[in-house]
This record gives C-alpha cells, sequence and structure tokens, in this order.
C-alpha cells in the first residue's frame, strides 16, 4: 500500500493485525503529517482520531472505518479510559489499529496514557511523533520557538490539569523567572489567572504576547499582545481555541519573518525586531 511513498515498499513499517499506532496529525495542516503517518493510514482498518485532525488527513485513510473520538477540555476522564480500552478491543479483534491524535500525541495529548493501558493489556505498539502546535503553530505565525537572541530555553505549559483548573502542581515563579520564552496549550479558559501570576512573580506587563489560533489552517489567526493587555486584547479580537499563546520577545520576531504575508504580497523587510525596529546589520 505504500507504492508511492518516497522509498522502496520493504522500506516503510508494516501495521500489522492486532497493533496500534499512535500517530500525531500535526497541528492542522496536511501538509505537516509525517510519511509515517501518511503509511499508517494507508494501512489502516480502523482510524480512531480526535477532534482537531484535519479531514483531508482522513481522507487519506483509504478503506479504514473512521471513528471520532473527540473530546475537549472539561469533560469528565471516564472517556478517556473508554477510548483506551475501545482501542484495546479493536486490537484484540485483530485489526490494524491508528489512533491519530492532534499535534504531538505525547504532547498534552493523553498519548502516554493510551500508549500505557495498551502495553498494560498486552497490546503492541509503535508511536509516530508529530509535529506540536506549540512548535510548529508558532513557526506559522512567523514565531521562532528559539532564537539565540532571546532564549536559551522555552516552557511548554498547560493551561489546566484535569479537574479544569491552572494546574496547582506549576510553579509560576519558576516558571517566570527561569524561561524567557513560554509557551501555554489550552490557555484560553485560564487565561486572566496565568497573565496575573506570571506579572506578581516579575514579568513586566509591557512583555509581548502572542495568541495564535487555528494554527496552520486556512482560518488560523495571529492576535499580537501584551502579558498586561492579553486578557482585554484576546475579548476584543473574539479568540477562540484551539488556540496557543506564547509569551516572550520571540513574538518580536513575527514583525520580519510573518512569512504567510509574502504569499498575500507583503515586501521582506530589513529591520530587527529586537532592537526595536533598527535596521539589521548587514551580513
Ligand atoms: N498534542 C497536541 C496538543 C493537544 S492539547 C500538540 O502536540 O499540539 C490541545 C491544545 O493544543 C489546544 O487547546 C491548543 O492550545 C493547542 N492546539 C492544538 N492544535 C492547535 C492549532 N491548530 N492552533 C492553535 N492551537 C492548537
Amino acid at each position: 500500500m505504500s507504492d508511492s511513498l518516497p522509498l522502496p515498499l520493504t522500506a516503510w513499517p508494516e501495521l500489522r493485525p492486532g497493533w496500534v499506532w499512535l500517530c500525531g496529525a500535526g497541528p492542522g495542516d496536511p501538509g505537516l503529517l509525517t510519511l509515517h503517518g501518511l503509511n499508517a493510514l494507508r494501512q489502516a482498518d480502523v482510524v480512531v482520531y480526535d477532534a482537531l485532525v484535519s479531514e483531508d488527513i482522513l481522507s487519506w485513510a483509504g478503506n479504514a472505518d473512521l471513528i471520532y473520538a473527540g473530546k475537549r477540555g472539561g469533560k469528565p476522564s471516564a472517556k478517556q479510559r473508554d477510548i483506551s480500552l475501545h482501542l484495546v478491543e479493536l486490537a484484540r479483534a485483530g485489526k490494524r489499529v491508528l489512533r491519530l491524535k492532534g499535534g504531538d500525541p505525547f504532547v498534552f495529548g493523553r498519548g502516554g496514557e493510551e500508549a500505557q493501558t495498551l502495553v498494560q493489556h498486552g497490546v503492541p505498539i509503535r508511536i509516530i511523533p508529530g509535529i506540536s502546535a506549540g512548535i510548529g503553530g508558532l513557526a506559522y505565525a512567523g514565531i521562532p520557538v528559539t532564537h539565540r537572541d532571546v532564549n536559551q530555553s522555552v516552557t511548554f505549559v498547560t493551561g489546566h490539569d484535569q479537574t479544569g483548573d491552572t494546574p496547582g502542581s506549576l510553579d509560576w515563579n519558576a516558571i517566570a523567572q527561569g524561561s524567557q520564552v513560554i509557551v501555554i496549550y489550552m490557555g484560553m479558559k485560564h487565561i486572566a489567572q496565568i497573565t496575573q501570576r506570571l506579572m506578581e512573580a516579575g514579568r513586566s506587563a509591557s512583555e509581548p504576547l502572542a495568541f495564535v489560533t487555528s494554527a496552520t489552517l486556512k482560518q488560523q489567526n495571529v492576535v499580537e499582545s501584551t502579558v498586561g493587555t492579553a486578557v482585554d486584547d484576546a475579548k476584543a479580537a473574539g479568540v477562540e481555541p484551539p488556540a496557543i499563546i506564547c509569551i516572550g520577545r520571540s513574538v518580536l520576531m513575527r514583525q520580519v519573518l510573518d512569512w504567510q504575508s509574502f504569499e498575500a504580497g507583503a515586501a521582506p523587510r530589513n529591520l530587527d525586531p529586537l532592537d526595536r525596529g533598527r535596521p539589521a546589520e548587514s551580513a
């Protein structure tokens, strides 16, 4: 089935009956699915997919049964167990099962929990990583998640835990003081609380912040803001999940690296955003 992939057929792994492959579908743009993901789609008997997996990607699934297992934040966690056990049942029925999740399956996606349940039930698995929204989604907004002049570390944070609250185990002081760039998944519900805590821990109200909604998709929208004005700006702009939030000076790089604007006809500009608009030194 892998005949049109750019390697000899034998080089691609075979999805065997009774196995489950847990695969990341990337943040949205179907072109960001990996070749291993495509290879899996072409072999699967059943694809169990989440809310943020695009229809284009599902359309590559050949004749597989498509089962929707989507759920959005705040729903009872029992459902997660049901999904995992359903995967076990499908595998035991001898199906070639592909579990497709948005972004990367091991980044805030409960892929680790599903994989653990499968292994505990004796089901063999393969993990296919994907491009996570916190990296690829920001790249589509022209925000490099690291830049030598900005940050030597980046912290990926979830905006809420199993109970739906901001994670109590997070040490916001340490994050505020230790990480120049903070990338927040599932942060919309508690954005007021999060920005407040960061400011209390010493982050400046004027520090750049960006909301990237529906990142990598046609309807992608970017709202540039600051830590101090984020709540009002999000409200005024009608920012809706799914949104990835980036806090830090790397957001300024978007002034020159918003590559999607070139497709709309904008001309590349010789500025150094980190220097507040002075021309970049010539190479
Ligand atoms: N495993 C996924 C994350 C799942 S958690 C990954 O690696 O990307 C779901 C959260 O991811 C959303 O609430 C949002 O914060 C973020 N997210 C996923 N896809 C997104 C997209 N296309 N645009 C913006 N945010 C996205």
